[in-house]
């Protein structure tokens, strides 16, 4: 299946772009992932969700070019979510080819059991300080249960690191942490493109997640989000090819418009603290009212990442009292 706004082939004298775009439902719109050609080389930046639809949009794309996975040379990542490293395995099963990522994501990946129960334990501590009670803990026992249970899901193949400002396949890498601390965009500076995987969407805001780099720290992700904006608005105006949605080709007002959303949003919770609301949990159920037991994890992150935001700009101060975080105007 291919979304009818998507062009067949993009050339360049870099290299050739076949968009593979898999339509969803959910408010995503699409699963895209990238077949790009330059040189000897086929590359697949991403590799989309496990899914037979998306299995069926590469087989077609490949197809109608005259390819075939054996002329795969290689997956770039834009970071490890589930929905952009779906096909790896089924791919490099039969087709052995090195998949190149940033460092963070490899254990990520690799579902490295130390790794995982180190992650575990950095939510049960940042649930707790969060003050989120029961709530909470049935999210410390579903990550447990996950943990077994996707264990299966591990990804085998040769995985390469990359890093910010190396060169791959003519591609740029810049590191873009904030969605995910692995996350990379490649910019092709020749036709001046940039896969920026879930850093920008056109339709809908992509969500700063909280997680531990591989130490067991905690990175302030919206800002390094924020960061990360700020550094793709250091290129002119490339034309960006989401993870999701539409293509963007003014992405400098859409970071603008994403900037401008998460200062009225802290502008939000700063109300609601002068008024008393002192937890992120209580702010969480505040401001998310049904959305927060629907979407927990997501709500947190939301709310630590913009209570991160408030304080790195000095409108709030925090304290810790009887093991939980308290927050106040300064
Ligand atoms: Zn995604």
């Amino acid at each position: 299946m291919r979304g009818s706004d998507a062009p067949m082939a993009l050339s360049s004298s870099n290299g050739s772009l076949y968009p593979v775009i898999v339509p969803t439902k959910s408010s995503l719109k699409s699963f895209n992932f990238y077949l790009y050609q330059t040189g000897d080389s086929l590359v697949l930046i991403d590799a989309g969700i496990n899914s037979s639809s998306s299995w069926n949009a590469l087989e077609e794309v490949l197809q109608e070019n005259n390819f075939h996975i054996k002329d795969l040379t290689a997956i770039l990542l834009t970071h490890h979510h589930v929905d952009h490293v779906g096909l790896i395995n089924r791919i490099t099963e039969d087709h052995p080819i090195p998949v190149f990522i940033h460092p963070e994501g490899i254990p990520r990946l690799r579902r490295n059991p130390d790794f995982m129960e180190r992650r575990i334990s950095f939510f049960e501590t940042l649930y707790k300080e969060a003050g989120c009670g029961e709530r909470g803990k049935e999210q410390i026992s579903y990550l447990r249960e996950a943990k077994e249970k996707n264990a299966g899901q591990a990804i085998e193949a040769d995985l390469q690191p990359i890093r910010e400002k190396e060169e791959i396949f003519g591609l740029q890498v810049i590191e873009t942490p904030g969605h995910a601390p692995d996350q990379v965009a490649f910019y092709d500076h020749v036709s001046d493109r940039l896969f920026a995987g879930d850093l920008l969407i056109s339709h809908i805001s992509s969500n700063a997640l909280i997680e531990p780099d591989t130490s067991g720290n905690r990175p302030q992700s919206l800002l390094e989000h924020m960061a990360s904006y700020n550094k793709t608005l250091t290129l002119d105006s490339p034309l960006v090819l989401p993870g999701h949605g539409e293509f963007i080709k003014d992405h400098h007002s859409l970071v603008r418009k994403r900037e401008k959303e998460i200062a009225e949003k802290a502008n939000q919770l700063r109300l609601l603290i002068q008024n008393g609301t002192r937890t992120a949990d209580a702010l969480a159920r505040t401001f998310y009212a049904k959305r927060y037991n629907e979407q927990f994890p997501l709500v947190m992150s939301e709310i630590i990442g913009h209570l991160d935001y408030l304080e790195t700009n000095g409108h709030i101060y925090t304290f810790k009292k009887d093991g939980i975080l308290l927050y106040d105007l300064t």
